[in-house]
């Protein structure tokens, strides 16, 4: 069946792939290719909007390199010399590959064949002549980054000019118990945060939201500023921040209690981070 893709559609099997999928990107304004290991749908987080189907606590399987390979040759190749865009009537203007995404159905630096995984979508990316034209996005919560494995996966990202995401929705104890369901620290996290600029680009992508109708509060606004204030003093390379909100509706049990933050909210909180000297881009 031919299904229009759109920017609010991200099914995963909407090719019938097992690892690679398509998104028309709202944020990149084009198509996106998305590379998900965590095909049982296992985070080591749970974050309250979370968009992810039957989400589970874990990480990701095993993974058949060879059937990543073979699925993503296909897939370029459909996209690249097929009428991949045709079928999916994908608009005239999208029609463009602006990235390879690492972005699953839960942390995909979970895998443990990570940097194996990365070299991979490098080199079949390359090939094709997709790299360096379109950016290579590892979209992580940065949990696992202390692990040697992750790290060198990530300078593999940076042999190819690719980027990390790496996630900071709060820099408070509450906030991130209550929004990521994460017992590990904000002190960990910033370390983290730390070890990922050094090996390779990488921009902190937060996602705002309204839980209970509290709004974006004071009280999370200052963490959040005082916290990327340490971040420049101690000389963190950051590339960017990346502010966004709830596009999707949440799978998540607290799904009632939330609403995206509007437009204005986050432009107006924008503003408060570029003041320290960060490049800041917004999304909703
Ligand atoms: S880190 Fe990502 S995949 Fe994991 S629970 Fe949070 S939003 Fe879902």
């Amino acid at each position: 069946m031919v299904s229009k893709l759109s920017t609010t559609c991200h099914r995963s099997d909407i090719v019938g792939l097992k690892y690679v999928y398509p998104v028309i990107s709202r944020r990149m304004g084009g198509l996106s290719i998305g590379i998900n290991f965590n095909t049982n749908n296992a985070c080591n987080w749970r974050c309250i909007y979370c968009q992810v189907p039957g989400l589970t606590l874990g990480a990701a399987p095993e993974i058949d390199l060879k059937l990543l390979e073979d699925e993503l040759r296909f897939f370029l190749k459909d996209a690249l010399e097929g009428d991949f865009y045709e079928r999916f009537e994908v608009d005239g203007d999208k029609r463009v590959i602006k990235d390879i995404a690492i972005a699953g159905n839960g942390e995909p630096t979970s895998l443990k064949e990570f940097p194996e995984a990365v070299a991979l979508i490098g080199k079949v990316a390359t090939e094709m002549g997709v790299f360096p034209q379109s950016r290579y996005v590892l979209i992580t919560n940065g949990s696992l980054v202390h692990q040697a494995k992750v790290q060198a996966g990530i300078k593999v990202l940076a042999s190819y000019g690719g980027e990390v995401w790496f996630k900071l929705d709060s820099a408070t104890v509450e906030g991130r118990a209550l929004i990521n369901n994460t017992a590990q620290s904000c002190k960990a996290s910033v370390n983290n945060l730390k070890l990922s600029t050094r090996c390779c680009r990488t921009k902190l992508q937060t996602c705002l939201v309204d839980y209970d109708n509290q709004g974006l509060s004071i009280l999370e606004q200052s963490a959040y500023l005082d916290l990327l204030a340490e971040i420049k003093v101690s000389g963190c390379q950051l590339q960017g921040i990346l502010l966004y909100s709830m596009a999707r509706l949440s799978l998540q049990p607290e799904a009632s209690k939330l609403k995206p933050l509007s437009f204005d909210v986050l432009n107006a909180f924008a503003s408060e981070i570029r003041l320290l000297g960060f490049d800041v881009s917004v999304s909703i």
